[in-house]
């Protein structure tokens, strides 16, 4: 018989990846790390990641006011996940299973690792229907979203130095560009993986690197976990599995919020060799990109977080309805655009607007953060803005800076070259929404919405500007922003059981077979059902990372 190269086989060295391995090697077992890009690129799509996790109850809530629980988390998770279908039992015991993590061990568990979290707790996906005030039908019922203190890097840190530390010791061994293609399997029994040896690049971290083959390999171990990612780098397979009737037909253009290698073709390979993947047609993909202008991976698209002030628009000028708000409802705003066929949309704000409520998602685009530096992260509560922002309002192609409205919606004409716009529909929107945000009593939902939010200390210092006319002269200049939709994440994968054992199209486990991460759609193959909470992502990756590594080190004889 074969000797085997190690006991377990992780495939992917993204934030999963490394967590299952870690907890392989912490059992003793030996690892082998199967990689395709180079170990400049290790950590993969988290080192990117603005580090936001989702924690219920946690301390950083606690101190500025905000009362959760995992009741009211879990009514929330579910009411926003929206599970419907046969194939989401394992999602939703998954989910279950999640929330009670967040609720529980998990920022705990975090802390002792090292990581430490910006005291600010953010509203993410704050919910469409909470104009009143009262808990919204999804969404987060309050802020739940923990920036970490160096953003994805910050995340990934404990995890590498274990997988390093576990490396010097012997137990780990890395094996960078070496794409697999396929699983070994004998009578059942996946024993191993084959692939192609790839050229060596130094390409930096996040660009394209080379696909050009010159080897081949085969790998045996007892068990495999596959932590290769999702799909949302591949667009020909976004727009293969885009819910055309759920969504409406998926955008002409789309910009790609994730590097190339998030390229989904391992979990085909895999699906082709008999595992299940389920919920594949569910997605998150944002409608606030815009174009990156010093783009790091091809059709670079960055996310604008954005606060609940700025006016949005479609193509047309008109405002969108209710509950349409910035930073609302991710799917219900994607289906609104998408079904109605536009291209893009606009958010027509100023200078005060920009300054509070304009957050990038992405390590690179908060450098204070990312650099854990106190002293630039207190100039957000300063007049400037932010110098990621500023950037982008100087060299952003989808950016139009003008003092008066009129030369403003020309810009935005000049910008499209589609003459779509008439000045006169666009003030029509603008002194609608300034007559009600001019008003104390104003009752514009969405006004009711910046009034709620602001309740929050966290909110009101940097995140939603104080309710005022756009037209406000002294918060000037005006801003239009065209968005794109940018591809993201996968909510679907590879279905998986409470063990992150891979089954297969009858329901039963693949022998030797373990997914996590983004492949397996966080877990169990979906565990956000239709739409997430935020800073869901990478807590699922850790969470059913940890749970996969585990599972397989104990099945090892
Ligand atoms: C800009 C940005 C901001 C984000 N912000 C947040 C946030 O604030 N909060 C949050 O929760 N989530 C966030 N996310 C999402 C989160 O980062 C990802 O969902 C998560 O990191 C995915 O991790 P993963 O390990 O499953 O997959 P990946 O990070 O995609 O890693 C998979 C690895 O597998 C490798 N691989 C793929 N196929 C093969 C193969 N055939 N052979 C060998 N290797 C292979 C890839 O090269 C890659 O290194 C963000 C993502 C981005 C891009």
């Amino acid at each position: 018989m074969r000797t085997l190269d190690a006991d377990v086989i992780v495939v992917g060295a993204g934030l999963a990846g490394l967590v299952a391995a870690a907890e392989v090697a912490d059992a003793g077992k030996r690892v082998l790390l199967v990689e395709q890009e180079g170990a400049q690129s290790l950590g993969g799509q988290a080192f990117w990641s603005l580090g936001g996790l989702f924690f219920v109850d946690s301390p950083e809530q606690r101190r500025i006011g905000i009362r959760d629980s995992r009741e009211l988390a879990m009514r929330d998770w579910m009411a926003t996940a929206g599970f419907d279908r046969p194939e989401d039992h394992w999602p939703q015991r998954w989910a279950e299973a999640y929330v009670d993590f967040a609720a529980g061990e998990k920022r705990e568990w975090l802390h002792a690792l090292g990581l430490r979290w910006f005291p600010a707790v953010g509203w993410a996906e704050r919910g469409g229907a909470s104009a009143t005030g009262s808990a919204s039908a999804s969404g987060n019922s309050v802020p739940r979203f923990h920036v970490t203190w160096g953003t994805g890097p910050g995340v990934l840190e404990p995890f590498v130095q274990r997988v390093r530390a576990h490396e010097s010791a012997g137990r780990v061994r890395f094996l960078f560009r070496h794409r697999v293609r396929e699983l070994s399997t004998r009578n059942g029994v996946v024993h191993g993986v084959r692939g192609d040896v790839l050229e060596a690049s130094n390409a930096p971290r996040g660009t394209s690197s080379s696909r050009r083959v010159v080897g081949a390999f085969t790998l045996g171990a007892q068990a495999v976990i596959v932590t290769s990612g999702g799909i949302g780098g591949n667009h020909a397979l976004v727009r293969r599995y885009w819910p055309a009737e759920r969504l409406g037909p998926a955008p002409g253009f789309l910009l790609s919020g994730v590097p190339e290698h998030v390229d989904g073709l391992l979990q085909q390979a895999v699906n082709a060799a008999g595992a299940s993947l389920i919920n594949i047609d569910r997605m998150w993909h944002y409608t606030e990109g815009v174009h990156n202008w010093n783009p790091i991976w091809p059709n670079h698209g960055i996310r604008i977080l954005p606060g609940p002030s700025s006016l949005w628009l479609d193509p047309a000028g008109r405002r969108l309805a209710f509950p349409h708000i910035p930073g609302a409802d991710t799917l219900g705003a994607l289906q609104h655009i998408t079904t109605n066929g536009y291209p893009y949309t606009w958010f027509l704000l100023n200078r005060a607007i920009i300054k509070r409520e304009f957050a990038l998602s992405g390590s690179e685009q908060n450098p204070d953060l990312t650099g854990k530096s106190i002293r630039l992260v207190l100039r957000r509560i300063g007049r400037a803005v932010q110098a990621p922002v500023q950037a982008f309002m100087d060299k952003g192609a989808d950016f139009v800076v003008r003092r008066s409205l009129r030369e403003l919606v020309d810009g935005m004409n000049a910008l499209t070259g589609a003459g779509l716009l008439d000045y006169a529909v666009v003030e029509q929107s603008v002194t609608e929404r300034d007559a009600q945000f001019a008003n104390a009593s104003g009752t514009d939902p969405q006004l009711t919405i910046v009034r709620e939010a602001r309740r929050y200390i966290s909110e009101r210092l940097i995140r939603v500007a104080k309710p005022a006319p756009i037209l406000e002269p002294a918060d000037g200049p005006l801003i239009a922003v065209r968005l794109n939709v940018l591809t993201r994440k996968s909510l679907g994968g590879l279905e998986t059981d409470l063990d992150g054992r891979v089954l297969d199209a009858s329901g039963q486990p693949m022998p030797g077979l373990y997914a996590a991460g983004e492949v397996a759609g966080f877990g169990g193959g979906g565990l956000h059902g239709y739409r997430a909470l935020e800073g869901t992502f990478l807590g699922g990756c850790i969470f059913s990372g940890r749970i996969a590594g585990r599972a397989a080190a104990a099945a090892i004889t």
